[in-house]
Formats: C-alpha cells, structure tokens, sequence
C-alpha cells in the first residue's frame, strides 16, 4: 500500500504534490518524496519519515518547476531504507526519469534475475526498478514507446506516475487492482492544470475537480499540449479491483472504483447486523477503522452507538511494528476504554479485520478489563486466510489465524464471547449486476486475479 500523486502543468506543483501526499498519509508513513521539473531539469527531495515532516517550506522551495510526483510509502517489496524510497530516480540514455508506485509485481525477482543476468546492476531493491531498467534497454522510439514496452512484460498490480524533463505520464495496470484517480485544476491567470492521485480525497484537499479513474490499462501522456491517452493493451474483460479497498486501505471520504468508500462500508456493517444479530446494550468500534461499519451496525440493530474506546492519534498504525512484544504494547497505546459507559454492559465490537488475531486479543481483554460482561466481535470482512501479492504488506500464511484456525477457534483465542465475520457473499451488497466479477478478493478466497511468479509455493496451494 503506497500513495502517489503527479501534478501536471501548474506552477506550483511541488506545493500541490506535498498537498496530495498530505491527504494520503494513511496510505504510507515509512518514506515520503517529491520530484518536479521546470521542463529541463528534474529536482528531488526523499526521506525517511512523515510528510509533515519532511517538507518544509525551505525544502519544497527548491523542488521549483510546472510538473511534480510524489509518493508516500509503506514498504511492501524491499526493507525500509531511505534507498528504497520513492520517486525512483534514474539517468539513462534518454536522459532523467522518475517514478512513483502503487502495487506490486508478481514477476519482479524472475524479471530480475534475468537482467542480471544480461548485466544489469540493481543499486536498490524495489520492484520499480526492473521497470527503469526496462525502459533504459529499449532503444527504439519515444519514451511513450519505450514504456509500453516494459509494461507489457511486467505482470502484477502497478499504478504508476513518471516524470521526465518534459513529460508526466501516469499508467494503471490493466487490471486495474490499485485505485488511481484524475482531476483538474483551474491555474490562477489561466490554463488548466491536471492531476493524478490514488484517491480523491487529495483532490478535495486542492479543491481540484474530479473527473474520472484512470481506466485499468490506460497511460495518460501530459506534456506542454496538454492531455492524451493510449490503451496499448489487449482489452481486459475482467477487472480485479482490490476489495480490501474499500474494507481497510481508502479514507472513508474518498471514492475508489466509481463508489463512496463510506457508504460501502456502511453497507457492510449494516449486512453484519443481518447475518450476525446479537442482544447487547451497544456498538463499539474499533477506530478508526471499524467506525464505519459500527455505525451500520447500529443502525441495522437498533442498538446504540458508542465511541467506549478512545484513540490516541498520534501513534502510527501498530500493524507495522516488527516485534511482538512491541505491537502488544501498542494496543494500549493508541486505544483507550472509557469505564464508565462499559461497566456491566454488553458490548458488540466492530473491526474491520482479523489479521494476525493480536489486537482483537487485546481489545476483547481491554473491554472486560474495563468492566464489560459479555463481548461479541464482529468483522465486517470474511477470515483473511491468504496474502496479498498485489501491494499490501500481509504476513505469510502461517501468521494469518484464519488460515489455521476455525472460527470458534479464533473465539476462543481472543477470549469473546461471540464471533461473527461477514460472509463472502454479503461483500458484495453494492454490487447487484456484476457480483464479484470485478474484484480481487484473494485475501479472503485464494483466488488470485493474477499469476504471482515469484511465489510458486503459494499458486500450487491456490485453486488456480
Ligand atoms: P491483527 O492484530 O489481527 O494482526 O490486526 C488487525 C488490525 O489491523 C485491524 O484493526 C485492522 O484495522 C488492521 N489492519 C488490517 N490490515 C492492515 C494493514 O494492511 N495495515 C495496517 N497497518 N493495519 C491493518
Ligand atoms: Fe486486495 Fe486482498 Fe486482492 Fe490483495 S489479495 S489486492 S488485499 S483483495
Ligand atoms: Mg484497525
């Protein structure tokens, strides 16, 4: 999961880029970065860190020039050091070249070994880089060509945005399993400016009017003519929009894939109350995550809502700790139980998902803890039983419980008194006509949209 963004034609474009980045901050707080160009120069600036952070006045000075990218990163392929952060940036024949990615490739180390094989040396270890690499060997034609090029041999879930001296291209794959959206901006003293970003919620933040998702498969050229687009791949039947989109990943105010992330997830916790009814005295959530689907969840059941567990927002999501003893740790500090509202009372508690089982562990201790007589969990997600190859930085799949455990296994484990996920079908509440015909939900199902050549453990385990 990463952010990204590229400005295109407007004078202040590393300003908007940071503004974007700004907005996507959920989406990655381990690096962050902004490339621009003035039309012959291209100029960067990456670190470690928080956007917030990174970008100062000062530093956002000197990234001068009428096209930016930037990205906001969580690592999901390479560790997380400052030389894997994105934009990546490389000098080849053509000249200067940077990119920002949303995904993962499925194919990168077979790709890879391939190149070094011809000679190639890597200095980093992202999966982009195989693309640069691509592009820097073909010798033939525009960049535009040279880029089609590389993207027809790279498989796996890719939105990209480059920058060249004189170009900003944006590219989704054609699967269209990352969201990548495109809006446009009025510039003060004439013109219109264009922008790409991963969600909307960046183009409200610039007051940028949008106009519609980049189409899975499509590049988007924007240059000193202003916008064009080629579909230079064979027409794809069959979308895999990530699901988990709209279950985690998204802000609930942004639109992913056509639809209000926010009243999707409503929706969903509406159908947990239908499929997993139970009396209590209230609905808590867990926040953020689970606030959504709590409120549907009370509105279904009639059952009062409750914010009885208070977030401290200014620790950073637990999940990415890398020790145990840590994230245990960092339940309690980022979630607090108001005593009061809990004591003698049943509580049923939303989350969003049941990944590793710890913090649902946690938080069902936490409720009792603080005087609550009964506990039900509900997910508005089915059991997460598989990884994710496609950009998201799931466990292996001995670490996810659901692939091991039963349900009532994992109730016992994490001490409720009741455990409901949604079901695979009830998932798909918003979408009547297609079901799931336009979405990946392998996470839940096993069914990659996608070969992922460099797992092959996994496809043989797979029902492909
Ligand atoms: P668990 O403790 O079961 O491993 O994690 C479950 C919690 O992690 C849920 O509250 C859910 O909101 C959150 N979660 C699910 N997927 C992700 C993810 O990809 N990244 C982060 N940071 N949190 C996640
Ligand atoms: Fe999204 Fe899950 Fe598919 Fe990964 S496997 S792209 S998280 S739905
Ligand atoms: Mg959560």
């Amino acid at each position: 999961m990463c952010g990204i963004v590229g400005i295109a034609n407007h004078p202040e474009a590393s300003n908007l880029a940071y503004l974007c980045l700004y907005a996507q901050q959920h989406r990655g707080q381990e690096s962050g970065g902004i490339v621009s160009s003035d039309g012959t120069t291209l100029y960067q600036h990456r670190a470690m860190g928080h956007i917030s952070d990174i970008f100062t006045r000062d530093v956002i000075a000197k990234l001068p020039g009428h096209n930016a990218i930037g990205h906001v990163r969580y690592s999901t392929s390479g560790a997380s050091t400052l030389k894997n952060a994105y934009p990546f940036v490389v000098n080849y024949s053509g000249g200067w070249l940077a990119v920002s990615h949303n995904g993962n490739l499925t194919n990168y180390r077979k790709l890879r070994k391939e190149l070094e094989k011809e000679g190639s040396i890597f200095n980093a270890s992202v999966d982009s880089e195989v693309v640069m690499h691509l592009v820097a060997k073909s010798r033939e034609g525009t960049l535009e060509d040279k880029l089609i090029g590389a993207l027809k041999k790279i498989k796996g879930s890719y939105c990209f945005v480059f920058i060249s001296e004189d170009k900003m291209i944006a590219a989704r794959d054609p699967k269209g399993i990352r969201p990548l959206a495109l809006g446009e901006l009025q510039v003060n003293g004439g013109g219109m400016a264009h922008v790409v970003v991963s969600e909307t919620c960046a183009l409200d933040l610039l007051g940028a009017k949008f106009i519609r998702e980049v189409e899975p498969g499509e590049i988007l050229i924007f240059d000193s003519c202003g916008m064009r687009s080629i579909k230079p791949f064979e027409k794809e039947t069959k979308r895999a929009q990530c699901i988990f989109e709209y279950i985690y990943f998204a802000r609930p105010d942004s639109n992913i894939f056509g639809r209000d992330v926010y009243t999707i997830r409503t929706g969903f916790g509406r159908q947990l109350a239908r499929e997993h009814p139970v009396e209590a005295d209230m609905v808590v959530p867990v926040p953020d995550s689970g606030v959504p689907a709590a409120i549907g969840y009370s509105e279904e059941s009639g059952i009062p809502f409750q914010m009885a567990l208070i977030r401290n927002h200014y620790v950073g999501r637990t999940f990415i700790e890398p020790k145990k003893e840590i994230r245990h740790f960092g339940v309690k500090v980022k979630l607090n139980p108001i005593r009061e509202l809990l004591k003698g009372k049943r509580v049923v508690c939303i989350d969003d998902s049941i990944v590793r089982g710890t913090t649902s562990l946690k938080i069902v201790k936490m409720l009792k803890d603080a005087g609550a007589k009964e506990v039900h969990m509900r997910i508005s997600s089915p059991p997460t039983s598989w990884p994710c190859f496609y950009g998201i930085d799931t466990p292996t799949r001995e670490e996810l419980i659901a692939s091991s455990h039963t349900i009532e296994e994992i109730r016992k484990y994490i001490g409720a008194d009741s455990l409901g996920y949604l079901s695979k079908e009830a998932l798909y509440w918003f979408e009547k006509v297609n079901g799931n015909e336009w979405f990946c939900d392998a996470c839940f199902t096993g069914d990659y949209p996608v070969d992922v050549d460099d797992a092959p453990e996994i496809m043989k385990l797979t029902k492909k």
